[in-house]
């Protein structure tokens, strides 16, 4: 067992999973393209065990899955699971963020993400979550990232998610969290 599929539209997330798993024995190979798992869940989780799922079963081989987003305290945890949503570019959907907070001065946020890895038959085998706290800052600072990096200060490095260097981002963020956690999960798996 050593091929898993990565339940993902987004060709950017299979060398970022790869370097996440770089000493786990798996080669990942995207999901083919015309294989769409709708995101109908309710929760990260729901939503990121949906599409492991679902194509695991139409591909008949392990599948891995992630879904995250950013959840702001001011706004009862709005966008969370609808972030990618929020707006069509990354530049909407922070001026819709910063607008809807205003000068709101509780402005802690914690991304989160939620990777599940399941087998051929659709069944979920492991399943991880990481979290990174923060606040939102008053206006963008920083080029580096995607998505809100710009407006997310972690106080414990003075910088936001766009100020620091990829490997420093990995180290702490959401993402690099919940793939530490499943690592040893599916060590366990491979040696099963
Ligand atoms: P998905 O996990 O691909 O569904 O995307 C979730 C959305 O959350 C992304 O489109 C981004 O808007 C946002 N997001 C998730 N992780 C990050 C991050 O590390 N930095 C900035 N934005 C993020």
């Amino acid at each position: 067992m050593t091929k898993l599929i990565v339940a993902t539209g987004n060709p950017g997330k299979l060398p970022e999973m790869q370097d996440y798993l770089t000493d786990a024995r798996w080669e990942l190979q995207l999901k083919p393209e015309e294989l769409e798992i709708e995101e109908t869940g309710e929760t990260f989780s729901e939503n990121a065990c949906l599409k492991a799922s679902g194509v695991a079963k139409a591909t008949g081989e392990w599948a891995i899955a992630d879904d995250s987003g950013l959840e702001v305290n001011a706004l009862d945890g709005a966008p969370g699971i609808y972030s990618a949503r929020y707006g069509r570019t990354d530049t909407e959907r922070i001026e819709r963020l910063l607008m809807e907070l205003g000068n709101e001065l509780h402005r802690d946020a914690q991304f989160v993400c939620v990777v599940a890895i399941a087998r051929p038959d659709g069944s979920i085998a492991a399943q991880a979550q990481g979290i990174c706290p923060g606040t939102i800052l008053h206006a963008p600072r920083g080029l580096g990232g995607f998505g809100y990096d710009p407006i997310f200060y972690v106080p414990e490095k003075r910088l936001t998610f766009a100020e620091m260097a990829p490997e420093v981002k990995r180290s702490l963020s959401h993402r690099g969290k919940a793939f530490a956690e499943l690592l040893p999960q599916l060590e366990k798996m491979a040696e099963s």
